[in-house]
């Protein structure tokens, strides 16, 4: 991608090219600023790039459901925003658990999620077995939700990407950002090469890389960086509609699979990987896809007799709280931050896109995000 004419002041830059970064640039131009977006890979490569997929907002802390149900109306809008639907099918989610605590957990949460908007149907094992009969006989709960699904991750950065620079943004690919400085009223985003590019409002979208430069502006966060572990299947017939995740109190037990509709079984959860930032790197362990396994084969017993074809891993941000940094800087008026956002971004990111334009260009979002406020670490990190 590349960008329209030469001019290097714009209203906004925007560091950082995944599902963040990319949707804010599409929705900033939406409201009539100029904006440029500098990426140091390629738009969508990392976290957004290669996550599991869940478009999911079961399971979210309450606090994350006004900006999960704002992001869920753009995931049904996808293609007439961004002229593709990125593969999103919005085939359920469903939540099991296998024992008293964890169907106790799934029936409280259902309980307080409705009144955030999100309803959700819970199934005994009767009800389960008869509409998935795929499911192992441990399960002792279900929790629904019939408007969640899952998308596919590769498409869904790109295509913010094109509709931001179909809409006229500056989008620079393959430009590493070295350093943001307030100069004056601006903000001066100098490159890899020595170009400086000037604006009055900055957005920090930088993923598991945003912590240094927050804290050169005097806002330290204690992120850390990990990769969930994934894995695919070989294609089988299409059965499983619904993304499926496991609801349980024991560490390390988690696991979640989806079927897409070309076959393949994607699968996630369990251990997270070692990450090395500045070499841009995770090694996804073996022996996490070995402990997978029989969590895998405990929900969907049939997945026993598949091979699986390829493991993967990408490099996530996760916040103490498991809330992401969204919001203005505590600081600086005119720097803005979307990063942290703790293995579960990407339902959320097209929302966290429409916000953060929202919030640049009027100064106030119509959704509340004061929970994810950077102040909120100011005395520990
Ligand atoms: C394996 C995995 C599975 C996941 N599964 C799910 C899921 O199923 N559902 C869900 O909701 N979420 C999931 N997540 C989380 C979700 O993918 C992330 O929260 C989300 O993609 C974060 O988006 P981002 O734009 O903040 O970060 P990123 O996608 O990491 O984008 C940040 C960008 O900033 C760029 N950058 C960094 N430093 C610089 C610099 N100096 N100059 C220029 N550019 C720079 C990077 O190259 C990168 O492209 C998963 C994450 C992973 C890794």
């Amino acid at each position: 991608m590349t960008g329209p004419g030469n001019n290097k002041a714009t209203d906004v830059i925007v560091v950082g090219g995944g599902i963040m970064g990319a949707s804010t640039a599409f929705f900033l131009r939406k409201r009539g600023h100029s904006v440029r977006l500098i990426e140091r890979g390629l738009v969508g490569q990392q976290a957004s790039g290669v996550n599991f997929g869940n478009i999911r907002r079961q399971g979210r802390n309450l606090v994350q459901l006004p900006l999960s149900n704002r992001a869920r109306g753009i995931w049904e809008r996808l293609p007439e925003l961004v002229g593709e639907n990125c593969e999103y099918l919005c085939t359920g989610q469903l939540r099991v658990s296998y024992d008293a605590e964890g169907a106790e957990d799934l029936e409280t949460y259902a309980r307080d999620a409705r009144e955030h908007g999100l309803d959700l149907e819970i199934l005994g094992p009767e009800a389960l077995r008869q509409r998935y009969a795929w499911l192992g006989p441990d399960i002792v709960l279900g929790s629904l939700a019939p408007q969640d699904g899952h998308a596919n991750p590769r498409l869904t950065g790109p295509a913010f990407g094109r509709a931001a620079l179909k809409a006229g943004a500056i989008i620079e690919e393959n430009t590493e950002v070295l350093a943001v400085e307030k100069t004056g009223d601006d903000f001066e985003v100098q490159i890899v090469g020595g170009d400086r590019f000037r604006a009055p409002a900055v957005l920090l979208a930088t993923g598991a890389w945003a912590g240094p430069v927050a804290a050169r502006f005097g806002e330290p966060v204690p992120m850390v960086s990990r990769g969930p572990h994934m894995g695919v299947t070989e294609p089988v017939p299409y059965r499983i509609k619904p993304s499926v995740g496991v609801k349980t109190r024991v560490p390390g037990e988690t696991v979640y699979l989806r079927q897409v509709e070309r076959g393949n079984i994607v699968f996630g959860g369990g251990m997270r990987n070692e990450v090395d930032l500045e070499a841009i790197r995770v090694y996804p362990k073996p022996e996490y896809t070995l402990h997978q396994l029989p969590l895998l084969q405990r929900v969907l017993p049939g997945i026993e007799k598949l091979r699986i074809i390829r493991v993967w891993s990408g490099i996530e941000g996760y916040m103490p709280d498991d809330q992401p940094v969204m919001g203005p800087s505590g600081k600086l008026p005119g720097l803005y931050y979307a990063f942290g956002f703790s293995g579960a971004g990407f339902q959320i990111g097209p929302g966290v896109g429409d916000v953060m334009a929202e919030l640049i260009a009027t100064g106030a979002t119509s959704t509340p995000i004061e929970a994810f406020d950077i102040r909120r670490f100011a005395a520990t990190a």
